[in-house]
């Protein structure tokens, strides 16, 4: 018999996958997907949650039937959940009421509970959801593993994402190419692969995407509709050493491209892994041009685009802020059929 004992068994070891017609290049660089979607619970996250949860349980910040609370309401949510729930934790998400109510089923499917607080006060007020999330973790038995500060959330890419990019490619990788949000994945990924080139005596160049505006980018922290990556702040666990160079992309370029990706590669996945994989096939363009036929690029695809389909993959919603879609042709109206 073949079975696993629990989903959590199922976390990482996720496939590389070679991008083909969306290049639309003849004779380029090998550019290979690491497809996050796979993991258990929809996405990459699913890593950084399960070993923030075990590095409070052998630290003893989180105890037997203790409470995370997380003010997410997006993918490290649903891996918190996911986890929490296997092994007998409470989950309290706090999240502000522009949260759409499919996000917050989600993460109720799961068992959790969803504290919304209104967007419409203060950082000061009682109910915002600063000190309601403040609140909620000073309560006793719980703990607050926070995403944007936690070392073991680049560790979890150090540990796993990246070494399995290594064995993967049989460290031939030359270019690996990431979004950036908490920053969890690039610094991670990125400084075990440059680590172990250095052994190797090879070169891995760590490339980060960026939606324009974000401060990685060089950006004040303008809006981009991108979701998931792109920051207006610095994160703690970002590591400012590790990436070579930052490409930015526009929304325009992320959302026709995580289009083309479902139409052409059969990848149904998020807005932040089409702006990633439109940023590795720059730079496959780039490296073509170079003659640099032989290189490797590895680009990461986070989440899934199942939770983007009134968004990304909505005609009307691309085009109430003026985007193509690309696919206009292929909509008959019942009276053409
Ligand atoms: N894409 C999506 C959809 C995400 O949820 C995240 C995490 N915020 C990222 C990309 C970026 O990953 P990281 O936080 O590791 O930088």
């Amino acid at each position: 018999m073949q079975y696993v004992n629990s989903l959590l068994d199922l976390i990482g070891n996720t496939p590389l996958v070679r991008l083909g017609r969306t290049l639309d290049l003849e004779d380029g660089p090998l550019v290979l997907a690491k497809v996050e979607y796979l993991n258990p619970g929809g996405s990459v996250k699913d890593r950084i949650a399960s070993r923030m949860i075990e590095a409070a349980e052998a630290s003893g910040a989180l105890q037997p039937g203790g409470t995370i609370v997380e003010p997410t309401s997006g993918n490290t949510g649903v891996g918190l959940a996911m986890v929490a729930q296997q092994k007998g934790y409470k989950c309290v998400f706090v999240c502000p009421d522009k949260v759409s109510e499919d996000k917050r089923n989600v993460l109720k499917a799961y068992g959790a509970e969803v504290v919304v607080c209104p967007t419409a006060v203060a950082p000061e007020h009682p109910d915002s959801y600063y000190n309601v999330s403040d609140r909620l973790s000073q309560q006793p038995g719980a703990w607050k593993p926070d995403q944007y500060s936690n070392p073991h959330n680049p560790r979890s890419h150090y540990e796993t994402t990246g070494p399995e990019i290594w064995e993967q490619t049989d460290g031939k990788i030359t270019h690996f190419v990431t979004g950036m949000g908490t920053g969890g994945t690039i610094s991670g990924v990125g400084r075990f692969l440059k680590e172990q080139a250095a052994l190797a005596g090879t070169e891995v160049q760590v490339i980060g995407a960026d939606p324009a505006g974000s401060v990685y980018s060089g950006g004040t922290g303008r809006p981009y509709l991108v979701e998931g990556v792109g920051e207006d702040f610095w994160p703690e666990t970002y590591d400012k050493t590790v990436a070579d160079r930052v490409i930015e992309v526009s929304d325009a370029d992320s959302f026709s491209f995580t289009r083309r990706l479902a139409r052409e590669e059969a990848m149904l996945v998020g807005g932040s892994a089409g702006m990633a994989a439109f940023a590795a096939r720059q730079l496959a363009h780039e490296l073509a041009a170079e003659g640099r036929t032989d290189a490797v690029i590895v680009v990461l695809l986070p989440d899934s685009g199942r939770g983007y389909l009134t968004k990304v993959f909505n005609d009307d919603w691309l085009g109430q802020y003026g985007f193509a879609t690309g696919a206009e042709a292929d909509h008959r109206t019942v009276g053409e059929v």
